[in-house]
This record gives structure tokens, sequence and C-alpha cells, in this order.
């Protein structure tokens, strides 16, 4: 009976794009009061037993009818000014009409033969109405099987469209519209009650909260992540594992904690060799734009304080000799997306933009180094100088595209696609550096079991190139300006936003193909293209098109601009996610959900399963070391409020116990061994926890293994003596008080 018959259901959505009035009004509407257009009574139709659904094509699986009624009296008016208002979505698919009706003024149609006329399109369905549960269906009577068959097999194709709630979008509105509308996607501009499939957020995870399920554009921690100074930690770590792969970040140092040693450290520079006179640039922590950065040639022009606080910041080794083209220092914005934490997926855009300085370059000298249009290619700052060369040219001007810059560069001989490897290398080790504590802060925001959305986020890398090529990471923005207008002067000193070309073409394009990739519906790419392959300097270069796999609905756009480069290139960079692996363990152990912590109990419980005590490390001596390394840490982190062994720590401690145990070998695999050990324990045991639970479970009453088993409640599936440990943390922590313990880690 199915291919016989056209199946319309129709599904009434609450919107809440209908302006602030309309939100009001919604509120006020009883639930059995509100009857929606394409319900027979909204339809005002004098004759009960006709249906009718406005609609902008009968063989469209959605069509779209607007309407909202407070009550029965405003039926006829409302019924036709408000349509376009409230969504009614019909599809035709399978062997009957079914319209989501809810109310009790259904049921005075059932049984009877009905007719529904699809408004706007000339098309009628016929035959009985029943229900079933919040669908009423209308089975067609036989002699409209002919056409309704053939409607039925054109609709059933089409797929509505994504939701994308846009209301938090702030600054990357315009992009972001002209972006959905290129999808033919449909957007709800002031959110809405219903669930969407993709949450666009300006700002971070947070900006609409309790979302349960779709997409949210932003992971849970990335913009604490992302500070200057949780970078450079993360990224120090890996340093200290991989000092040649991790040296494309300049030397940093954290103030205000690193200034004795910053100090000391340029001193012993500078009676090295007289010659050396290097700069630094130092850098507020949470500052953006340029604001608050200075140059400084020596530790005493630091400037430490703000009013009585103590400036968190972090002064960094400056690049003396970076590229130059037209003689002016020039920055790369590259925008990548981080599609999933777990499997690990990233992308770079193909295209990115390069911001010029407007004061040409000189190396720093005490006289220039004031000079910001000289030193400081951030465009926010260099729109105000007067050489700032606004251009509709993507390859003039103070803003240009990358692929502009790089053809320039491969017209004067430079190995552009070693340039390009590079970066995409660059790109992957920083999002290696950055994934574990993102990890931790995921499975706090979002447990495991508990129902949540999935992230993914567009960041944006600031790239320097330095005049041998090289590439350096500047930062990493978590919120990388999605504007597409700049700011002009008008007349003197009157600024005003009008429509950037550049921008536009760069920005849209990379969240138009972010939707596309992370489409509820686009097919998972084949095992084939996920095949870890390798990163060569024959890599594709920016401007290269790539045959690209699309989904039915996107024929007519163009070819992704945004390139897989992980798991792409597993192979190569795998080996450096030794850290990640620690954050496993650390999960692991935290027990509690929602937990960013590892209370000493758990500590101890994690040494006393992966087995890293014996007769020279004694439980006690594990206490102090968690003391010890808990404490210099809460120094380092004054705002934090929970009390605890943050990753960050659990790393160092992890990297002391590694190198107590495999004293001959180098760092990096003192930690693998560790790690390797580690793993091996926690597998036996939960083998062990495994089978266990197998034979309790065949001996325990049927009511009580559905709940013990409950795959939803990890905490449930931990072993029991991490959730013992989660309860006992808070007492322990009383009882060891740093003040009777000694500093010193016993060795
Ligand atoms: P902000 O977030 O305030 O923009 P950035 O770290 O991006 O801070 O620095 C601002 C600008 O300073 C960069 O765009 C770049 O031009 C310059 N800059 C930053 N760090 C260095 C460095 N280590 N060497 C040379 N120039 C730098």
């Amino acid at each position: 009976m199915s291919d016989r018959y056209v199946k319309v259901e129709i599904r009434v959505e609450e919107m809440k794009s209908l302006g602030e009035d309309a939100e009001k009004k919604e509120e006020g509407v009883d639930a059995e009061q509100q009857v929606p257009v394409c319900s027979p009574l909204a339809s005002a139709s004098p004759d009960p037993s006709s249906v009718t659904v406005a609609g902008r094509d009968a063989s469209n699986a959605s069509i779209a009818c607007r309407h909202r009624v407070k009550n029965r009296s405003k039926l006829g008016k409302d019924a036709k000014n408000s349509c376009g208002k409230h969504t009614s979505d019909v599809s035709l698919h399978g062997s009957v009409v079914s319209a989501h009706v809810g109310g009790k003024n259904l049921n005075r149609l059932l049984g009877h033969e009905r007719t529904l006329h699809v408004k706007g399109t000339g098309k009628v369905l016929q035959g009985k109405l029943e229900t079933n549960g919040n669908y009423a269906n209308i089975q067609p009577s036989k002699n409209n099987q002919e056409t309704r068959r053939e409607d039925g097999f054109k609709v059933a194709k089409k797929r509505r469209p994504v939701t994308v709630d846009i209301s938090k979008a702030k600054t990357s509105l315009e992009a972001l519209k002209l972006s959905v509308k290129q999808l033919k996607w449909k957007e709800f501009p002031l959110g809405r009650r219903a669930p969407c499939d993709i949450y666009w957020h300006g700002v971070s995870f947070h900006d609409n909260e309790n979302i349960v399920s779709g997409q949210v554009n932003k992971f849970p921690g990335m913009m604490e992540m992302l500070r200057k100074i949780n970078l450079s930690r993360a990224v120090r770590t890996m340093q200290e594992l991989f000092p040649e792969e991790y040296d494309f970040y300049p030397r940093s140092w954290i103030l205000p904690e690193e200034c004795q040693q910053f100090s000391t450290q340029i001193r012993m520079v500078k009676e090295s060799d007289a010659t050396l006179n290097p700069t630094f640039i130092v850098k507020p922590d949470g500052g953006s734009q340029g604001d608050g950065i200075y140059l400084i040639r020596d530790p005493s022009d630091l400037k430490l304080m703000v009013g009585s606080q103590a400036k968190q910041a972090v002064v960094q080794e400056y690049i003396q000799k970076p590229l130059l083209i037209d003689k002016l220092k020039f920055d790369i914005r590259l925008y990548v997306l981080l599609k999933s934490l777990e499997p690990l997926e990233i992308y770079i855009a193909k295209e990115g933009l390069t911001r010029f300085c407007t004061e040409p370059y000189q190396e720093p000298s005490q006289k220039n180094l004031s000079h910001v249009f000289m030193h400081l290619t951030n465009y926010s700052l260099n729109v105000h100088s007067g050489n700032f060369v606004h251009s509709d040219s993507q390859s003039t001007g103070s803003k240009r595209t990358l692929s502009s810059v790089l053809y320039r560069l491969a017209a004067k001989g430079v190995d552009i696609k070693k340039v390009w490897s590079d970066i995409i290398a660059l790109v992957i080790k920083t999002a290696i550096a950055v994934v574990p504590e993102l990890r931790v802060y995921y499975q706090s925001d979002i447990p495991p079991g508990k129902p949540g959305p999935t992230c993914f986020q567009i960041l944006g890398f600031d790239i320097l190139l330095m005049k041998n090529l090289k590439p350096v990471l500047l930062e990493v923005n978590s919120n990388p300006s999605m504007r597409i207008e700049h700011e002009q002067e008008v007349t003197p000193g009157v600024f005003e936003y009008v429509p950037s070309p550049v921008d536009e073409e760069v920005k849209v394009g990379v969240i138009r193909d972010t939707l596309r990739l992370m489409d509820p519906g686009r097919k998972k790419p084949s095992i084939s293209q996920l095949r870890p392959g390798g990163l060569d300097h024959g890599e594709e270069i920016p401007m290269e098109a790539e045959p690209q796999e699309r989904s039915p609905d996107e024929g007519a756009l163009p070819s992704l601009c945004l390139k897989q480069v992980y798991p792409k290139y597993t192979k190569q960079f795998n080996y450096l996610r030794l850290v990640e692996r620690i954050a496993v363990l650390f999960i692991r152990f935290l027990g509690v959900k929602g937990n960013m912590r590892l209370g000493p109990t758990a500590f101890r419980t994690f040494i006393r399963t992966c087995k890293l005590s014996n007769s020279n490390f004694s439980m006690a001596s594990v206490d102090i070391l968690y003391i010890d390394i808990t404490r210099r840490w809460a120094g380092t982190m004054p705002d934090s409020r929970e009390a605890g062994m943050g990753l960050q720590a659990f790393v160092e401690a992890f990297f002391h116990l590694a190198g107590r145990r495999f004293k001959s070998l180098p760092l990096r695999e003192q930690v693998a061994s560790q790690l390797e050990l580690c793993e091996a324990q926690l597998e036996s045991q939960t083998a062990v926890e495994e089978r266990r639970s197998v034979s309790c479970s065949r001996a325990m009453p049927r009511a009580a293994k559905a709940q013990t088993l409950g795959h939803a409640n990890p905490l449930l599936n931990s072993p029991a003596p991490l959730r013992r440990a989660s309860s006992q943390d808070y007492r322990l922590h009383q009882r060891l008080k740093p003040r009777t313990l000694r500093a010193n880690v016993e060795n």
C-alpha cells in the first residue's frame, strides 16, 4: 500500500522567529486554543471536512504554512494576517496524509471523508481522517491514487531544511545569514522553542543554556583554553616532549609567575653574547586586537602591575625578521574548523586573509619600539592609520586574500607548497596541544550519557611568516571576527561600516562550508576517504580546487573551501598525542560528573590501579606529590575556585612519575612507556570488572540488572574504587592540609 498513496505529514512547529510581539502572544495562548492554520479549524473553512494547507509547491516536502490564532473568535482574520509567522511542515512521503494538529477539535472530523487543499498549488488530496498519536492521517480515496503517487515520489526525495538558531550569532550574523540563504536552510533569528539542528553562538558554548540536542558552533572551554597564558602553557608542555616539532611557537614566559626567570635568562643571554639584543613583545592574557601590547628590550621595562594587581600576561620573543611584502610586515589569518574532538577531525580553509601593517617595517630599535603601525599587523589598529588602503581587489590593499599573497610569492620563486604544508603541520600540532584540556572541559559540560549537543568550532589562527619562510604561531582566536563589513572613515573622525568584498568572499565561504560539513543529513565520509595519508611537500596549495563529495542538495554550490587535514595525516602526527592519552587517564579517574579536578583519593586510586607505587615510592609519598604539585598550580591560577588537581598539574605529576621509573630514557620515551604501563593495567582491570559484572548480573533479579547496567550512566559503569574515591576525596583533601606536609616531593 505504501507506494500507492502519498503521505502528507503536517508538523506544526513553534516558531519564535516572529518578533517579540508574537513571542508574547504565544506565552499567553492556552494550549488547547493554539490552533495551527493547517488544522481544519485554523483554515477557518466553513466545511470541517476540508483541510487547507498553505504552500508554495506541492512537490516540496516542506510546505511552510505560518499561522497562529489566539482564539476562535479571531480565527477568520488572524488566519489570513498571520500567515508567514508560524510554520506547519507538510511532507509527502509514504501512503497517507497526516497532520499534526493536536487538541480535541480534531475529533469531530474523524472517520469522515475529508479533502486537503494544498494552498497555492492547486493540489487536492482526499480521504478519511484517522488519528495516530499526534498525527491525523488522511487515508486517500482510491480515485486520487495516481496523482498522489506521482507527487509522492517527487517529494520523498526532498528532506526538510536544516534549522539554524542564529539568535546569538552577534557579529557573525550577516555572514551567517548569507550562508544559510545559499544553503536554502532555515534560520531562526529569535531562537526557537523546538530544538534546532544547529546553534550558532557568537561568543561561547554557554551563549544559549540547556541545549540538549543538535550541534553548537562552540566547544565548552575553548575560550579559556586559547587565552594567551593557557595556550602558551599547553604548547610549552608539548615543547618539553617534542622540542623540534614545536619550535614554531616563540619562546614565552608567563607573568607574573615567571618574571624572575625571564629576567635571569635574558641577563644570561646578554652576558654570553654582548652583540645579542633581543626584543620582546608583552601581551595581556585576555587581550585581543592588539590591546595593551608593547615591545621591550629589557626585563626592567616590564609593566607588572595594574593598580595594586599583578598583570597576567605573556612576554614573548619578538620575531625580528618577518617576511615583508612591499616592505610591509603582514600576518596570515587562517580559518580552521575543529569538527570533532573524539575522533579528532580538523579542516583548514584553503582561503584565508592577510593583514598588512601600514608603516614600512624596520627591525626594532629603541626609537621605533612604539610604532604600532610598523610592528603590529592588527586590522583594528591599522584601520585607523592614514595609510590604510581599502581595496575591493583581493590582491592589493591592507587586507588581502591568502591565495593572492601566495601567488605573489610563487611568482618570486618561493616554494609555496612547502610553506603550505608547514602551515598545515603547525595547525595540526597546535590542535594536538589544546585538545587534551578541551576534552576535560567537554566531559565536564556534556558528560557521556547525558543528553547534550555535539560541538564544532571555527578557530582563527594568526600566523607570521619569517623571512626564511618558516611559519610562526602568534595566537589562536576562539572567536575570530566574521564581520563582512569594515570600518571606513567617511568624514574626518567619523567611521562607518561598509561592505568588504574580501571579507565576504572568505568568511561566507568558511561559514557556509562549515555548515555543509556539519549538515546532520550529510553522508559520513567513507573509510577510504578517511584513510590516513602522508603530508609531504607536494601538498595541494590553497588555491587549487579539489573534487569533493557533495550531498544531493549541494548541486549549485561551489566545491568545499575546507580541506580535511586530520585524520588525513594521522600517520605523521599521531605519535604527538601523548598528553591526550594522559588526559584520558585523568578523565577516567575524575569520577564525579562535571568535575574538572582530581581529588587526593582519586589520585591515590590512579596510582594504585596503575600500580605506580612500590617500596621506593610509598603511598605517603604519593600524597606529598599530590599536595606539592596541586598547591603550586593553585598559586598560578588565582581565579580558580575548584579545589584539587587540574589536568596541567596531573600532567606534571605524570611526567615526574615517569621520570622516576624510566630514568635512563629521554622524557618523551619515559612518558610513552609509563602510558603503556598504565593503559595495560587499566585494560586488565576493565576486563576483570566486566567479568565480575557479568557474573553479578546473572545472579541479580531483572529489575536490579536494568538499573545497574545502565550504560547511560558512566559513573555506574566506572570501577567501584573510583566511585568510592570521589566521595572520599573531599574528606582526605581536608585532612592533608599543605602546611602539615613537607614542601618537597620525596624522590
Ligand atoms: P592580539 O590578540 O591582541 O591581536 P597577538 O598575539 O595577535 O595579540 O599580537 C598582535 C600582533 O602583534 C600580531 O598580529 C603581530 O603582528 C604582532 N606579534 C605578536 N606576537 C609577535 C611576535 N612574537 N613576534 C612578532 N610580532 C608579533
